[in-house]
């Protein structure tokens, strides 16, 4: 067969292997059919091979077993694909069990996100309360100088009095 024109094959042609599921199985290196989908677990990096009517399907990695969703080459036209009722009913249910795992990690991140919102808030008011610190330093500060200063120039003429008076 011409490893070549293995990409132009059209979808549906009657070489390729009736059963989507029974097609789905761990690479051979030698015997990959020309219509199948060549791809690597996003988990586990396992070379897996796909019938190519497994594009856009969800399905469970046979090494981890999480579920991937098979890639779709290029060019290739989802609609022109009919999936087998009990096929489309095992993508219903491998949809839910990613729908779910989607909807636990969406509270996770509301959870961390409020997390991080109180945490935002309570240094903010810490930040105030030590400003508000602060200020209260420099007029405390501020006055202690200012009496310094009376009581230098008090000084200075207690001296001169007693310089003029002596
Ligand atoms: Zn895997």
């Amino acid at each position: 067969m011409n490893e070549e024109n293995t990409s132009a094959n059209p979808i549906g042609t009657p070489d390729a292997a009736p059963d989507v599921v029974a097609a789905f199985e761990e690479i051979d290196t030698d015997q990959i059919p020309s219509t199948d989908i060549v791809f690597e677990c996003p988990y586990c990096g396992k070379s897996l091979s796909i019938d190519q009517r497994g594009a856009g399907l969800v399905i469970e990695c046979t090494t981890c077993h999480q579920l991937v969703t098979v890639p779709i080459p290029e060019g290739m036209v989802l609609s022109d694909i009919d999936l087998p009722p009990e096929e489309q009913e095992t993508q219903l249910s491998n949809m839910r069990v990613m729908l779910s795992k989607a909807q636990d990690s969406i509270a996770q991140l509301t959870a961390e996100n409020q997390e991080l919102r109180e945490k935002v808030e309570t240094m903010s008011k810490a930040m105030v309360a030590r400003a508000h610190r602060l200020t209260e330093l420099r007029t405390m500060y501020s006055a202690l100088a200012k009496s310094q200063e009376e009581a230098t120039d008090s000084l200075s003429r207690l001296r001169r009095f007693l310089d003029e008076n002596s």
